[in-house]
């Protein structure tokens, strides 16, 4: 309870307690930590008031003093990562130092948002004499931004970055399960000196508040990371409003393990990437699609692998794998298990909760699964690693491309051309070749069809936060 901050909204600069308040979880062991306040109208209407002001102030700030700020704010941040790191394992679940990672992560954003901020070039366009075509980019204007609950700092860090390098102002509404990621942020802003009303952060009931947000005229994009249901819900609105949305939304990552590579170590190196956030990741390693030549091996490591894993408490320096961030997500690996299991898949490791205090669940491994099984066409989000053979390299494309996610997708294979030919023929965002890494800070993420809209980071990354306008200028009448 010590380590968890005292959360409070963040409005027009100001520190905000509200009469509402809903209980923070720990994972581990389902303890009350702490209290998210819950935003009503009134705390909204103030978000916005604060929002429109920080507008006009940050608008007109220079790139480059929006970038120091930026730059500072990550200092702080950097500085307090054993703060920060400690709220994020105990209200999320995490090992400490998947914690410290991300902290770290969240910092890598807006250090390269406020360099990019300061690149948001226009062109003048080659004319006739006497007149000149200028194209602009401007900020713009205010960002309605809803991050969630898997990682608390890193998954807002992209958006407020983003939006702050671009010169717009935000209200984020942040995950109220795990609430302290964004909250450490704002106390870094804040003491950074952003300037009031810039940036500010609300909780409450999410529908609520998107609802009220969207239609704003003075909101003018919808900034969105969450599930591919409410990423439609949300975009159906801001349609009826004509505001344009970034939707980050849910993948279903297929994994190509061609028969060329080492398949000890690709299976290795794939169960401890599964075990990371407790699969809770948009671009998790799920569909393993195996060459049969080294299916077995490669299934039997894994599986090895996975029961090697030690689950427990985040803050255990022993741990390797944390609890799943709430019930919901037990819930929903019991029963794609049991479907599975019942559509004739094998359970080579985990497959059962571990105990009944906390939310723990075991790295899983099925293999031979079937393309009807539950888990093999909705995310499961957690920590199921489905293993499946393939006779060919077609037929692994072909699995690959058969669902409607398209966020990340992997291969392992040392030949170039085959490398070549999935990285143009995967219908996905973003395509890594003998890593499970999607993205990093200086590369451009987001998905393709059901996955969402937009980019996020890389030199990509401001476009959704800018307008494009055009000047045409004649010199004389
Ligand atoms: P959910 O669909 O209820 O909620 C997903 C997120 O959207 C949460 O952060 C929630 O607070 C928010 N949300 C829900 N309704 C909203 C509304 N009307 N307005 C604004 N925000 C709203 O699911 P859940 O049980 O919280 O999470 C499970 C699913 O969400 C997973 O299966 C996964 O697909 C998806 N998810 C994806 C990511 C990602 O990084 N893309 C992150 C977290 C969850």
């Amino acid at each position: 309870m010590s380590n968890y901050p005292d959360l409070k909204l963040y409005i027009g600069g100001a520190w905000r307690k509200t009469a509402d308040e809903l209980p923070v979880l720990n994972p581990a062991d389902e303890a009350v930590i702490g209290a998210v306040p819950v935003a009503r109208r009134a705390d909204l209407d103030a978000a916005l008031e604060a929002a429109a002001s920080g507008f006009r102030i940050w608008s007109q700030t220079s790139p480059r003093r929006r970038g120091e700020v930026m730059l500072a704010a990550a200092r702080l941040m950097r500085e307090r990562v054993e703060e920060i790191a400690q709220s994020i394992t105990l209200e999320h679940g995490k090992p400490l130092a998947q914690a410290r990672l991300e902290v770290v992560r969240g910092c890598e954003f807006f250090e390269w948002d406020a360099a990019e901020g300061q690149r948001t070039y226009g062109r003048v366009i080659p004319s006739e004499p006497g007149i000149k075509y200028i194209v602009l980019h401007q900020p713009i204007g205010m960002v309605a931004a809803f991050s969630p609950w898997n990682f608390p700092m890193s998954q807002p860090s992209r958006k407020i970055a983003g939006a702050l390098a671009a010169g717009c102002s935000i209200i984020l509404k942040a995950a109220e399960e795990t609430p302290a990621g964004a909250f450490h942020i704002a106390r870094a802003l804040h003491d950074a000196g952003l300037p009031p009303g810039v940036f500010n952060l609300v909780f409450g009931v999410p529908s609520e508040i998107s609802d009220y947000l969207i239609p704003q005229d003075q909101t003018r994009l919808i900034a969105f990371t969450g599930s591919t249901a409410v990423g439609k819900h949300l975009t159906k609105i801001a349609a009826e409003h004509m505001k344009p949305v970034l939707m980050e939304l849910g993948g279903h990552a297929p994994v190509i393990v061609c028969d060329d590579v080492d398949p000890v170590a690709a299976a290795v190196t794939s169960a401890i990437r599964k075990a990371r956030n407790t699969g809770q990741v948009c671009t998790s390693p799920t569909r393993f699609f195996v060459q049969e030549p080294v299916y077995e091996v490669f299934a039997k490591t894994f599986a090895e692998k996975a029961r090697s894993i030690v689950v427990g408490n985040g803050l255990d320096p022993a741990t390797q794998m944390g609890p799943l961030a709430n019930h919901r997500r037990i819930e929903a690996m019991e029963t794609m298990v049991a479907d599975a299991r019942a559509k004739g898949a094998r359970v080579l490791a985990g497959g059962e909760r571990l105990g009944n205090r906390g939310y723990f669940f075991p790295v899983t491994v099925l293999a031979d699964v079937p393309d009807d099984a539950r888990a093999m066409r909705e995310e499961p989000f957690g920590p199921l690693a489905l293993i499946s053979p393939v006779s060919s390299l077609d037929q692994a494309i072909e699995k690959a491309n058969s669902l409607p996610f398209g966020l990340a997708a992997y291969a392992f294979t040392h030949s170039a051309s085959t490398a070549d030919r999935l990285a143009e023929t995967i219908q996905a965002g973003n395509v890594s070749i003998n890593t499970l890494e999607a993205s990093v800070p200086e590369t451009p993420f987001g998905g393709v069809r059901d996955s969402g809209y937009g980019r996020e980071g890389g030199a990509e990354g401001l476009a959704h936060y800018t307008i494009i306008k055009n000047v045409s200028h004649r010199m004389a009448i």
